[in-house]
């Protein structure tokens, strides 16, 4: 299914999303959809609701990492709906190995995430999610911001033939 105008504009939304994020160096948004493209969930990375956001707390990457909830997490937590057998999450940032985890523990069948740079301290667990989206056959795919080869949506491997030799030399 590579519904691409849907798939852009439920990325626009979690990009929205992201930005009620009150973490000061990262904020991620992500967006679960159900089959029938109804939102079933918002998420965006930061604490537990009702924690304050302490200026110390933020300041201080451990323990800002410690307490934070990121944004995948909290949109599975925040549904309603019993089951997310089948729904898709959307996230502007590749979701994480403990994120991922949950993902398939919920059921969902499909992720759709822009493609970002990442810090070289994130290819661990990113390679982790994609092994277990892999061994569950969870569909995953990488968005560009830009076409390349007039296709907008690309699956992770026809990026990666693309993008590896730049991007590993870009690091
Ligand atoms: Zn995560």
């Amino acid at each position: 299914m590579r519904s691409g105008k849907w798939d852009e504009r439920f990325l626009q939304l979690a990009e929205h999303v992201a930005s009620w994020s009150k973490d000061p160096s990262t904020q991620v948004g992500a967006v679960i959809v159900r089959p029938d493209r109804t939102i079933a969930s918002v998420g965006f990375n930061g604490f537990p609701r009702g924690v304050p956001d302490k200026p110390e707390w933020l300041a201080d990457r451990q323990k800002k990492n410690l307490i934070t909830i990121h944004a995948e997490q909290n949109a599975i937590l925040n549904t309603r709906d019993q089951s997310l057998a089948g729904y898709t999450i959307y996230t502007t940032f590749h979701p994480c190995a403990a994120c991922a985890s949950k993902i398939v523990q919920a059921g969902i069948t499909r992720v759709v995430c822009w493609f970002h740079e990442h810090p070289d301290r994130w290819a661990e667990s990113f390679d982790l999610a994609q092994e277990l989206f892999r061994n569950r056959g969870v569909e995953f795919l990488l968005v560009v911001d830009e076409p390349i080869e007039n296709d907008w949506l690309l699956e992770r491997q026809e990026l990666e033939d693309f993008e590896r030799s730049e991007f590993d030399e870009r690091l």
